[in-house]
């Protein structure tokens, strides 16, 4: 079966992702498109899907007889209309990150997903299907025991003064938030940050680096720093220290070189290249389950824990040094 795809918002994430499921994946094609700006829907028609009927609205293209299924892929704001509507519509819908931006937002697709009974929603939290840390989740299952700490770094090059303070949580450390509940199988109970000095490539708003502490139900200890004007590079690091051993992210594929007497390996410097591989697997994933009616992977549950979670991120951020508290519902049955 091919399944019909709609996209909504045809921006950079969801142009690669109409191409993705047009040119590379099998079992999907392009059928629909809409974005608040129609050229740029017009654009990605004209180069990857010339079939794609364009809409005015995003709820026009969910409504559309022949859309299967639906891409979220608009700004953050906009995703919880989308996904509500496409429930609504009993269509499967995978949606970028973040589901909602709010906890209570997500709370209300957790609740319509709910009620229609049956999984409809991926998040589009794509390092659970990167092949580094699939291998580091075997490494920790098999090898090194129960898992004690974790040891992790999200840096990036640089932001712009465009990027604050509360977006080094709902922005960046979103993903590591997501990968470590699902690394660990352990829910947070709470945060705590601390901000070194800020380095001199930062703005005044922006406090740039942090350390970012989470702590789970089993008691396991997560050390995030996130540092976003690193100047040398996108690298992420995440080293689990378990009661048998230590298990490290491994590093992306680089070729060495020996030249002028040193030892070199390329550090990345630009994220859409870190986890690229991953992002055509975690939409095959949505591709197979949406050819059934139904949605498979990161879950809206998942991304409503990491809106809670990322919400007291930012409340630790405000009360630098104290502990925050994490609390949630407890997890309905369909997302057991
Ligand atoms: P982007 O390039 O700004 O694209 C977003 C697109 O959505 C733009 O074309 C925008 O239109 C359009 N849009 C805004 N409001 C809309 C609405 N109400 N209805 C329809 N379209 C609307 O941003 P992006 O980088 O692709 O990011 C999009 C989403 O994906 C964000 O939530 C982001 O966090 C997420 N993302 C996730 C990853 C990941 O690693 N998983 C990576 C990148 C992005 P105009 O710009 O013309 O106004």
């Amino acid at each position: 079966m091919t399944v019909r795809i709609g996209v909504i918002g045809t921006g950079a994430i969801g142009r690669d992702h109409a191409r993705r499921i047009n040119q590379v994946l099998a079992g999907g094609k392009i059928v629909a498109l809409s974005d608040v700006n129609p050229a740029s829907a017009e654009a990605v028609k004209a180069d990857i899907a010339p079939d794609a009927t364009v809409y005015a609205t995003g709820e026009e293209l969910i409504a559309a007889a022949d859309v299967d299924a639906v891409l979220v892929t608009s700004w953050g704001a906009t995703h919880e209309q989308y996904v509500l509507a496409a429930i609504a519509a009993g269509k499967p819908c995978f949606c970028e990150k973040p589901l909602a931006t709010t906890a209570t937002g997500a709370k209300r697709i957790v609740d319509a997903e709910v009620a229609f009974g049956r999984r409809l929603v991926q998040v589009g939290f794509m390092r659970r299907y990167d092949a580094g840390y699939v291998a580091l989740k075997q490494a920790i299952e098999t090898h090194t025991g129960a898992p004690v700490m974790v040891h992790a770094a999200h840096r990036n090059p640089a932001v712009t003064e465009a990027y604050t303070t509360p977006m080094a949580i709902h922005d960046t450390l979103i993903h590591e938030i997501d990968v470590f509940r699902w690394l660990l199988e352990d829910d947070y109970v709470s945060a705590r940050v601390t901000f070194p000095r800020t380095c001199a490539r930062s703005h005044a708003k922006l406090r740039d680096p942090q350390i970012v502490t989470l702590t789970t139900a089993k008691g396991v200890v997560i050390n995030t720093e996130i540092f976003v004007n690193c100047h040398y590079g996108y690298d992420i690091q995440c080293e689990v220290v378990g009661e048998d051993g230590v298990a490290s992210l491994p590093e992306p594929m680089a070729v060495q070189m020996r030249l002028g007497a040193k030892l070199q390996n390329s550090i990345l410097t630009d994220w859409k290249d870190r986890f690229v591989a991953s992002y055509d697997v975690e939409l095959q994933d949505f591709l197979k389950a949406a050819a059934e009616g139904t949605a498979s992977g990161p879950t809206s549950w998942d991304g409503y824990m990491a809106a809670v979670t990322a919400d007291a991120c930012v409340a630790a951020q405000d009360d630098e040094g104290a502990t925050v508290a994490i609390s949630y519902p407890s997890r309905p049955a369909l997302y057991a």
